[in-house]
């Protein structure tokens, strides 16, 4: 602040009052800098000591695009000789890999493993999401990854065991063992498939589950005994039927996993698959889906069997299925399927999310239930967070028929949350054990539970904004998320769908 006054005096006061200004910032600019220089100091040797240098962020990858994760692509994620693998849905809907080294901390990649049809569709104006890749690794250690299908697309013909919508299915191997830097696309695969599940037999064998085409289609298996490199045409296990009660089409989502030996196990929900105009309240054709059901395959004898035993006529029909393997009956209430899983004493769990249909063309939000056969009988559905409604979606574990472990995606208020929730009574009731992440003012997707996971490695999740597509994507263990330097987590994205097309 300068003083206005007249003459010789007013150059000595005004000279004055500069000094003491300038003064005046120079210890502050000093004080700065001495502040800065402590933080700095401080900042180094924390992270000299607990060696966050190696974590800026605990993402490791900023350029999962849409939808970019789902527990029906199963797994997205492997542990293998000290490595965590994991995939996600990248730029252009296209298969992303990228890997952690548990003994070193190193993370490599990601690394684009193949060209999806999808986000290169004429006409493109939104994400369709089901280019979200699952993975498989074969007795000589090449890399699978199976990508980019949604029931395949005019071009490709006819779909003989069902409808089509877009996209192709395809398989990417990798060019050497347990290296995922290149890959090499093979056309070994029906085009038609979505929602991959990949399954390694303990005799090598390869069975690749998946939906034959769109909503109105068979799910099928395909098996491969030359370790992924050719495979036998698909196998029906699900039919889709046209109803004569109703003008809608039989239609079902199914998840399958190795089970005890020889044995794959499914579990599968129901969709009513409506004709558009037919729909009751009016809402078009719709995401409606029931009930949760269970069945195993033999892959020995080639015998499926419900939970008691008895033999089922494949492909499965609605009408056989209500009769023969129904876990659990939802009523009016709508379902998300889950995963399945065997105890120790080779019973199955099911965990599947439901919740009151709200009018809405996805019904509502619905809750995961966990349900358990306890050798006679189906326990009562038990919701894990112990809400009434809200939306969740989670894997589990078991240990024993009584030790189960889930780990859920779920919402805090507007926090989006992955917490643990566990069960010493068989899943009558479960219990908070700890919360892995949170982040503000989002939602998470999550992966299945990766197999034969590490404990630092569990799932795969991926931060939904809505301000943005683009998604940040954590590998998250016991101990909370594997970060990595910000530099390496900082990718190239996909700017060709704006953001008022976010779905
Ligand atoms: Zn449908």
């Amino acid at each position: 602040m300068l003083i206005n006054v007249q003459g010789p005096l007013n150059i000595i006061l005004n000279r004055a009052l500069l000094n003491m200004s300038g003064f005046k910032k120079l210890r502050q600019s000093h004080k700065k800098i001495i502040t800065i220089i402590t933080s700095l100091t401080l900042l180094y040797i924390i992270s000299a000591c607990t060696g966050i240098q190696t974590a800026n962020v605990d993402y490791f990858a900023d350029n999962g695009t849409g939808n970019s994760l789902a527990i029906v692509q199963n797994p997205a994620g492997i542990y293998h000789k000290g490595i965590t693998y994991v995939s996600y849905q990248g730029p252009f809907e296209d298969p992303y890999i990228a890997s952690y080294n548990h003994k070193t901390g190193e993370w490599l990649g990601p690394f684009r493993a193949g060209t999806s049809e999808l986000g290169r569709r004429e006409g493109r104006t939104k994400f369709d999401n089901h280019g979200k890749p699952t993975l498989l690794i074969d007795d000589d250690g090449y890399i699978h990854v199976y990508y980019g299908g949604h029931g395949g697309d005019k071009h490709h013909g006819t779909n003989t065991l069902g409808n089509i919508h877009h996209g192709a299915n395809k398989n990417s191997i990798s060019k050497r063992p347990l290296d995922i830097t290149e890959w090499d696309e093979v056309d070994n695969i029906s085009v038609f498939g979505t929602y991959n599940q990949a399954i390694k037999m303990d005799n090598g064998d390869i069975y690749l589950f998946y939906r034959h085409g769109a909503h109105r289609s068979d799910w099928v298996y395909q098996k491969s005994t030359d370790n992924g490199r050719t495979y036998d045409a698909p196998v029906s296990f699900l039919k889709h039927k046209r109803r004569t009660d109703l003008d809608a089409v039989d239609s079902w989502y199914a998840w399958a996993v190795k089970g005890e030996g020889n044995n794959i196990i499914v579990g599968f929900d129901y969709h009513l698959c409506w004709d558009g105009r037919a729909e009751p309240s009016g809402r078009g054709h719709t995401t409606e889906r029931h009930d949760a059901h269970f069945m195993s395959f033999n892959t020995q004898t080639g015998e499926w069997t419900n939970v008691q035993g008895d033999l089922l006529n494949m492909p499965l029909n609605r009408e056989e299925a209500e009769q023969k393997t129904l876990a659990a009956s939802t009523g009016d209430m709508w379902t998300f399927n889950g995963s399945v899983k065997l105890d120790s004493e080779g019973h199955p769990h099911i965990a599947t999310n439901y919740g009151v249909d709200l009018g809405k063309k996805t019904g509502g939000p619905k809750l995961t239930h966990h349900l358990r056969w306890n050798g006679s009988d189906w326990s009562q559905p038990t919701t894990v967070n112990g809400k009434i409604s809200g939306e969740s979606r989670g894997d589990f574990t078991v240990s024993s028929s009584s030790n189960i472990e889930f780990i859920l995606s779920d919402n805090d208020g507007t926090d989006a949350t992955i917490t643990r929730w566990v069960s010493d009574n068989g899943g009558k009731s479960f219990s908070k054990k700890d919360e892995l992440l949170r982040r503000p003012s989002s939602t998470f997707a999550v992966s299945s539970l990766i197999e034969n996971s590490h404990p630092d490695a569990r799932l795969i999740v991926a931060e939904r904004s809505r301000l943005t597509p683009h998604r940040k994507i954590y590998l998250v263990g016991d101990n909370g998320p594997l970060g990595r330097l910000l530099q390496d987590a900082t990718l190239e994205k996909d700017s060709s769908v704006f953001v008022s097309k976010i779905k």
